[in-house]
This record gives structure tokens, sequence and C-alpha cells, in this order.
């Protein structure tokens, strides 16, 4: 039997045949401006080569200096960049894979003082103005395209793919919001579409007929200002006669105050508006963002939706995405889980891209998991992230591993984050480590709390303590008062809370535990309707940049999320996400206080001082997420038998603990015993 028929049909493009419907979506890695980057980039496409993917697209290359991302950000302008690129295309042709080079002009995203645009506006995630392009010198950046497109030809790539989406370049010419040019290139909306439309025509008359021409069309911006549905259409079939191979197709500006890629968002969640696009035109059309599994992919194509499938992170997640699922093996696919904190978290600070699930992504040549030559009876206690990372890795490995926990599932805290709404992907991690230890041959034994004596008479070659953490404790008068309870409590389920709440630490667990107590109906993560709703996109996609007005989703209970420091609550999360759940509390009434000195609680509700003022809030009850502590009692009682022990994850050390350090200690540690 065939598994996912219409997601590994091969596709026909005349002079190349791609074997399957699935693209590895375009991601820069950090790699592109590293000493070692180039050697480091060839091992990680191969990988996905080897893999199975049906076409790779790498991460955006500028076509000339004012196109960078940032000063010394990647370009390809002249023969040495062409000689370095070989490096990669043999790899992946070697390892039986095709690759196109993304061509990304940044426009007025780009970080360094030279950006430029087709007007001198602002963006506003930028602080950085850019320079209007006069005429001439929008001749030269067509030809700059043109060129940059030839050289990676010269390079080996199988194809260029221009970047017309997220509010780069392209995208700015496109969208009258950004375009105020009075020239040939601005004003309607086919003057608007030259510069996109000439630097198609140019490209393909300079390569030829024989190298893939992708553009990347940005279907809905979801800015204000944005092109209409119509005019996206329009542009996508005159790109089809302009020369283009496959539409590829991107989804919201950087700038845009909708989630486009969170795990928040849900599956497929604009895949219908590819549709709109795939009917206009004859080339194959390309679904992106949020497509995160075979049978998700599977299911567009039987609808209709799309002719092929780009999927990005879940190749950082899962190099073998393709080859499980053509094996009919899709439950031990490493699902990307959304979150976006080892990747576009790490992107955007400036470090090397990789994976929260998988941290050997951009680390191929670096974490070595080959097979051991001494294999060693290992005992690990605890089947959380880190537990189950390293478990999972040294068994692999080929050493014989026994797990343990005192809990009757696998997955410590993160068994609880998967509870949050909006964190339901977390699911997919458990899912996987419950399907892959078994068959790495780990010795799962769950529901037993280990002490120190278990794990000595078991005279085991190495012991791993994953124990994890305690929450910390609320030290406060008033701290014993019924109205008190733990996060633990309260996503368990095991208490009921009143109409108002009052949240002690606004950490990530503050933040998640205020939306867990104001949700109400069913998560918008898992109902499109919903999520447009919420976020204000046009179900039609027809009004400018398929943006309206949002209608958030508000709560009846008041909450009240509280901390010490002085900051802004909220600062400390995610790049890329920490606005998504700032804005997602004020929608739902959450009340921030910063600055604030806890006093006591009694029956009447928590006493604060705030700006040196005594102020009391009236709540039913008071929910300690105050952070966390390691557990380690066994260390020491181990220590005193002469058993050394490592320590991995909130064991280790609890301060700034997440889930990507867990599993990130978990793997290296397995890589060296
Ligand atoms: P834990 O997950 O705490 O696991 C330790 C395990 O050890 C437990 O299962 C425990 O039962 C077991 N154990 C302890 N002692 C013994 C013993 N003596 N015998 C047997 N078993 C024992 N992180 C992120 O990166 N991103 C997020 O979005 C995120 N969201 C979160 C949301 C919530 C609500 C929570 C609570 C956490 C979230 N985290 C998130 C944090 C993340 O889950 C933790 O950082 C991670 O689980 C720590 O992993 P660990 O393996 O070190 O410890
Ligand atoms: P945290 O982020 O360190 O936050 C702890 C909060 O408690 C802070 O707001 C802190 O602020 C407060 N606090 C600390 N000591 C206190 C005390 N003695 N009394 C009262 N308040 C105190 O920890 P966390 O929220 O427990 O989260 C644990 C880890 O899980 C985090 O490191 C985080 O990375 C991870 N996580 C991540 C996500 C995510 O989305 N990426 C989500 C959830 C959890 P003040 O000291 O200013 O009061
Ligand atoms: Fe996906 Fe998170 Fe990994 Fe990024 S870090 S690829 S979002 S699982």
């Amino acid at each position: 039997m065939t598994h996912y028929p219409r997601l590994l049909e091969p596709l026909d493009l005349g002079l190349i045949t791609l074997p399957n419907r699935v693209i590895m979506g375009s991601m820069h890695l950090g790699l592109e401006e590293v000493a070692d980057g180039f050697d480091r980039m060839a091992e990680f496409y191969a990988e996905r080569a080897r893999g199975g993917v049906g076409l790779i697209v790498t991460g955006g290359i500028s076509p000339n200096d004012d196109g960078r991302p940032w000063d010394d950000g990647a370009a390809m302008t002249n023969s040495d960049d062409v000689t370095a690129h070989r490096v990669i295309t043999q790899a992946v042709h070697a390892a039986g894979g095709r690759i196109a080079m993304q061509i990304l002009h940044y426009g007025r995203y780009a970080k360094h003082a030279r950006l430029v645009a087709p007007s001198p506006l602002r963006a506003p995630i930028n602080t950085f103005v850019p320079r209007g392009l006069d005429s001439a010198e929008v001749e030269a950046t067509i030809e700059d395209f043109v060129n940059a497109a030839e050289l990676a030809r010269q390079a080996g790539y199988d194809g260029v793919e221009i970047m017309g989406s997220e509010g780069y370049l392209i995208n700015t010419f496109l969208a009258s919001c950004t375009n105020e040019r009075d020239d040939e290139w601005g004003g309607d909306a086919q003057s608007r579409a030259r510069f996109a439309l000439e630097i198609v025509r140019r490209t393909r008359a300079r390569v030829g007929q024989d190298f893939l021409v992708l553009f990347r069309l940005s279907i809905l911006d979801l800015v204000p200002g944005g092109s209409t549905l119509a005019e996206t259409i329009d542009l996508a079939k005159q790109l089809e006669l302009a020369g283009v191979d496959i539409l590829n197709t991107g989804i919201g500006w950087h700038e845009a105050r909708v989630p486009t890629i969170a795990t928040s968002v849900p599956r497929a969640a604009f895949a219908t508006a590819t549709a709109k696009i795939k009917a206009a035109v004859g080339i194959p059309v390309v679904a992106s963002n949020r497509i995160n599994a075979p049978d998700v992919a599977e299911d567009l194509l039987a609808r209709g939706a799309a002719d092929m499938i780009s999927m990005a992170r879940p190749f950082l997640a899962d190099p073998q995405f393709v080859a499980k699922a053509r094996d009919g093996q899709a439950e031990r696919i490493n699902t990307c889980i959304g979150c976006n904190q080892a990747c576009i978290d790490h992107t955007l600070s400036g470090k090397i891209t990789s994976c929260l699930v998988n941290p050997r992504a951009c680390n191929e040549t670096m974490i070595d998991l080959a097979p051991t030559r001494k294999t060693k009876d290992i005992a690990v206690v605890g089947a959380g992230p880190a537990g189950m990372a390293f478990a999972l890795a040294a068994a692999q490995k080929g050493h014989r591993v026994v797990l343990y926990d005192a809990a009757s599932t696998v997955g410590g805290q993160f068994d609880l984050a998967r509870r949050i709404p909006g964190k339901e992907e977390f699911n997919e991690t458990l899912r996987y480590f419950r399907a892959e230890l078994p068959r790495a041959g780990v010795d799962l034994r769950l529901g037993s709390w280990i002490d120190a004596q278990e794990l000595i008479e078991g005279d085991f070659d190495e012991v791993v303590l994953a124990t994890g953490i305690v929450p910390r404790a609320l030290e406060l008068d008033g701290a014993d008062h019924p109205k008190v309870v733990t996060y633990l409590q309260v996503l368990r389920e095991e208490v009921s809370l009143g109409t108002r709440v009052a949240i002690v630490g606004a950490g990530g667990i503050g933040f998640d535990v205020a939306e867990f107590v104001t949700q109400e109906g069913t998560s918008a993560s898992l109902d499109v309707a919903k999520f447009y709703e919420h976020w204000g996109v046009d179900p039609t996609f027809e009004a400018s940049g398929g943006a309206v007005p949002a209608h958030p989703h508000s709560s009846e209970r008041q909450v009240y999320l509280l901390q010490r420091k002085a900051s802004k609550v909220g600062a400390g999360l995610g790049v890329t996400t920490g606005w998504i759940h700032r804005a997602e509390l004020a929608a739902r009434g959450v009340k921030t206080m910063s600055g604030v000195a806890y006093v006591r609680v009694d029956d009447s509700g928590i006493h604060l001082v705030v700006d040196g003022e005594p102020v009391t809030l009236e709540v039913d009850n008071v929910i300690v997420c105050a952070g966390q502590e390691s557990q380690r009692g066994l260390l020491a009682d181990l220590n005193a038998a002469g058993v050394t022990a490592h320590l991995i994850g909130g064991a280790d050390v609890a301060s700034e603990l997440d889930a990507k350090r867990a599993i990130h200690q978990g793997v290296t540690l397995a890589a060296a015993i």
C-alpha cells in the first residue's frame, strides 16, 4: 500500500521531475555567515536530501549589498560566492537531492544603514529608515536579482526562488501602503507589479528554460493597505506568463499583528487562501504555514488546495520526515511543535538556528550519535524532556538504558505544558518519545519513585539524574491560606477556582496559567474560524491585505498577573512569541502589574504594596508561579555511596530552564557517553 499517495506522487516539471510534492522551505540558518558555515550547511542540507525531500530551498541570499539582512549578511554577487556555494550543491546532489537558492532582498527590513525601499517609509519593526530607490537604482536592482540567479546556476543550484512575500523588497513594491511612487514602478496595481514581473522575465531570459524559477507570492499580507485578493490572483497569472515554474506562497508580513507560524496558529490555517490562487493558474502552487504532519499535507492535496506542500521547520525537527512518511512510520516523525524557541528566536538573536526537539539540526557535524563501541548499562531517573532525550539518544547509540519515572506517563512538566490552550502541539513530542523509546530498546519503568539505594544496588555503569524541579513555594504571611494554590494543582485541575484570581509570578508559566484559567470554549488554535475572528483575518480574503478588525475573545474571570520586577510584564518571553502572549492576555482582560511587593494573603485576598501605596486585590485564589528549584536529593546519597551521577535539565540548573536546554543537555550528554 502507498502511504500518502498524493504527497509522494512525483511531479513532472518538464526538464526535471521531483520525486514527491514536498518542498523544504527557506530558512536562514545563521551558518551562512560563520567561518565553517558552508561545510556545516552542506551536511545539514545533504542529510535532508537523504531523507527524501523533493526540493530544498536555501535560506535567503541577497542579490546585492543593500539587500543584505545586516552588514555582513550573505549575498551572491561574485565568483567567490559561487565557489562557496558549490560545497552545498555538490553535497546535496551527491545525496540524490535537488536544491534551489532563494534570492532575498531585505528591503526596508534590513538592519543596516544602507537599506532601500520603493518609498522612504520605515517598517514598524525596524529602527532604520530606508532610502527610496530612484529609477536607475530600480533597474540596477533588477539586474542584481538576475545576476544572482545566473551565479546560482553557476554554483550548481537546480533553480532559484525569488522571494516576493513577507514584506521584503519585492512585496513592498506590490502593496500600496509601502509604494507611494508616481513613476512607472508605482501607482496602480499593474505598475506596482512591474518590479516583480521584470525580475522574473529577465531572470528567465538569462537562465534559460532548463533552470527552475520559483516565486514566493504573498497571498495574504495581513497588513492594512496590503494587496487585495483580486490583485494577487492577477499577479499570479502574470507570473505564470513571465516564466515562473512553481508558485510558492507566503502568509503575512513580518510586521503583521496576526500570528502566522506560532504554535497557537491552527494547522494549515491559511490553505483556503492558497486554493484561490491554485484555481487561477496552471503552474503548481505550494501551500505553506503550520503544516507539520503528512496527513495534514495529504489532506490539502486531496482537497485540491495546492499542488505541493512547503514545510520548513518540520525539516529542522526531523530530516527523515519524508522517508518516515513513505515507510508508513508517521508516528515516528519528530514533529515540529511551532515553538520557534531554537529556530526563529535564535535567528533573530544572531544565534545559529537549531531545533528544540532536535538539537542536532545545524549541528550535524558537531553532535555525533554514531553507534558506541562500548555498551554501558545506564540508569536514568526522570522521564521529562531531559531524561527522555538522553535515554533515546543513548539507546540509539547502543547503550542499555533503564528510564524511571514516578509518574504514570512520560513528559514531566511537558505533560503540563501540553494542556495550555495554544500548546496542543506539545502532545506530538510526547507521542514521538512514546513511539521511539521502546523501539530503541529503552526499558521504561513508569510509576516507580526511585531512591538512591535502588540505584546503588543496580550497579549501573552510569547514572543520570533528570529529576527536574520542584515549584518554588511562596514565603509570605498566609502562604498556607486555602486560597493559595500551586500551578501544578491548577493545571492538573485538582482545584476549582473562583471568578477573581491573582497569579504570583509573570514568567513563562505565569503567562501560560493566565491563558489556561481565562480560556472559554475551544482553543482558537484548533478552530480556524475562531482564530480568524480573534486576530482579524477576513475569511473571504477580499479585504486589502486580508486584514479586518479583530474581535478577540474575552473572559468572565478577572485575573491579575503580578511580578516584583519593575520591568514590562512578559519582557522575557520569546522574541517571536512574546507579543502574541501579551496581546492574548490583554484581549482576555488580564491586568498585569509590575513592581509589586507581596505583603500577605488572608480571607480578603492578597495584600500588596505598589508605588509605595498599599493595595488589596480581593481575589478568591492566589496561584503561585514563582519559579522553580532543582530537585536532586538523590545526588548526595549516591555520592556518599561512591556513585557519581550526571545531572541534566532542571536537576542541574533550575534558573532559566526550558525544554530547549533540557533536551539539548540530554542529547549532548548521550553523545559524550
Ligand atoms: P521535568 O520535566 O521536571 O521532569 C522531571 C521528571 O523526573 C518528572 O517526570 C518527575 O516525575 C521525575 N522524577 C523526579 N524525581 C524522581 C524520582 N526520584 N524517581 C522517579 N522519577 C522522578 N518549556 C519550553 O521550552 N517551552 C515551553 O513553551 C514551555 N511551556 C511550559 C508550560 C508549562 C505550564 C510548564 C509547567 C512548563 C513549560 N516549559 C516549557 C518548561 C519545560 O516543560 C521544562 O523546562 C522541562 O520539562 C524540564 O525538563 P526536565 O526533564 O529537566 O524536568
Ligand atoms: P520564570 O520565568 O523564572 O518566572 C518566575 C516568576 O516568578 C518571575 O515572574 C519572578 O518575577 C517570580 N518570582 C521569582 N521568585 C519569586 C519569589 N520568591 N516570590 C514571588 N515571585 C517570585 O519561571 P517560570 O515561569 O516558573 O517558568 C519556568 C521555565 O519554564 C522558564 O525558565 C521558561 O523558560 C520555561 N517556560 C517557557 C515557556 C515558553 O513559552 N517559552 C512557557 C512556560 C515556561 P519577580 O522576581 O520579578 O517577581
Ligand atoms: Fe519547530 Fe520549535 Fe524546532 Fe523551531 S525549535 S523547528 S518551531 S520544534
